[in-house]
């Protein structure tokens, strides 16, 4: 028998999410984002139910050109542009759409003189301080692209650094609208928190990622309060039970220690897995149906859990780590970290099973 660790991929889940994008945003275009192969779920896995997006926005080309194999002939958004020649070349034979944000690309693009005219997107640095123009250049870029040849159309974009915050937008928001003031162009601005959230922000195009995979973009509710579901579920099997006398400890550094007889299950997700080695003792971890604390330090390969509130839990029971019955964003938050970051972990060596 393999070891037990699966990762279920559901894509009627996917579907929904991206119904709900549809009703958040009705008047707004789709990019889907799928970078980091669809934020670990696996870019092939997904594109049925994503299929009905208006896009695809992802950083490599590897990913575009799986998408093209897939069969999709729409846009697809490049988040990060190009880096070199070679880059571009593929940019233009795959027809990808690819975000600007700095003079030496643009010098690139035009330098390379394509046949036929290439759509792009440009991209305002609107507070974020990653990529992007700003004071003016971003304007000037544009006009300069205007009025190539070589380029179809131009698009406005920008990115949130705090979407996820009741007022997290207003201030960048009034910068962008400075910054393009008069420009015309589609525009790209709302991530999943501002799909959710904030309505002023939708425009033309939409660019959500983590909600179409169920997950919460905000660290102050989980996925299904935003009527989410989750597109992954990481589960495994108790594959060994141990019995432990009060003042016995269990793991590496021996740091759960039992406080009263303790029986702790053993479970075939380590580290190596993608779960977080630094997942603190009471991060919640679903055993035979019931919820139970993980009990001591999460090794390469296995991880404990106090099953002695689950007299039913033995080897064999089923284990989910993060899913239907246990949000991945809850985890996360016991890790100090947040979905995105568990859900893209999830290591090759897990077998992923669609539907
Ligand atoms: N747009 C850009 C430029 C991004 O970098 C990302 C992800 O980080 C997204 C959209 C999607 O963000 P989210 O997954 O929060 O919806």
């Amino acid at each position: 028998m393999p070891r037990p660790i699966l990762a279920s991929l559901d894509p009627s889940a996917v579907a929904h999410n991206l119904s709900r994008v549809r009703e958040c945003a009705p008047r707004s275009r789709v990019w889907a984002v799928v970078k980091a192969d669809a934020y670990g779920h696996g870019i092939e896995a997904v594109y049925p139910a994503l299929a009905s997006a208006d896009g695809f926005a992802l950083l490599e080309i590897g990913e575009a050109a799986r998408i093209r194999a897939l069969g999709w002939t729409g846009p697809i958004l490049l988040l990060e542009g190009f880096f070199d020649a070679a880059d571009l070349e593929a940019v233009l034979e795959l027809k990808l759409t690819p975000v600007l944000h700095d003079d030496a690309q643009i010098d690139m693009l035009l330098g390379m003189r394509p046949s036929a005219p290439v759509d792009v997107f440009v991209k305002f640095n609107t507070g974020m301080n990653r990529l992007g123009y700003t004071d003016g250049r971003g304007r000037k870029a544009v006009e300069r692209l205007r009025a190539a040849s070589e380029v179809g159309t131009v698009g406005l974009m920008m990115h949130f650094p705090e979407a996820d915050l009741p007022d997290g937008v207003a201030g960048p928001l009034g910068r962008f609208e400075a910054e393009t003031a008069g420009l015309p162009g589609p525009r790209s601005m709302a991530n999943s928190a501002s799909v959710l959230l904030h309505p002023a922000t939708h425009a033309d195009w939409v660019r959500p990622g983590i909600l179409l995979y169920g997950g919460s973009p905000t660290g102050d509710r989980d996925g299904p309060a935003f009527d989410l579901k989750p597109a992954m579920e990481l589960t495994s099997e108790l594959i060994a039970v141990q019995q432990l006398a009060p003042g016995e400890a269990a793991g590496y550094g021996q740091r759960f220690v039992a406080q009263r007889p303790t029986r702790v299950g053993v479970v075939a997700c380590g580290y190596a897995d993608g779960y977080p080695r630094h997942a603190p003792d009471g991060t919640p971890v679903m055993v035979a149906g019931r919820r139970c604390a993980l009990a001591g330090r999460v090794s390469m390969d296995m991880l404990t859990v106090d099953i002695t509130d689950a007299p039913e839990a033995g080897i064999g029971s089923r284990v989910e780590l993060f899913g239907r019955h246990l949000a991945v964003d809850e985890v996360a938050r016991h890790c100090g970290t947040i979905g995105y970051e568990l859900m893209c972990a999830v290591a090759p060596r897990v077998k992923r099973r669609v539907g």
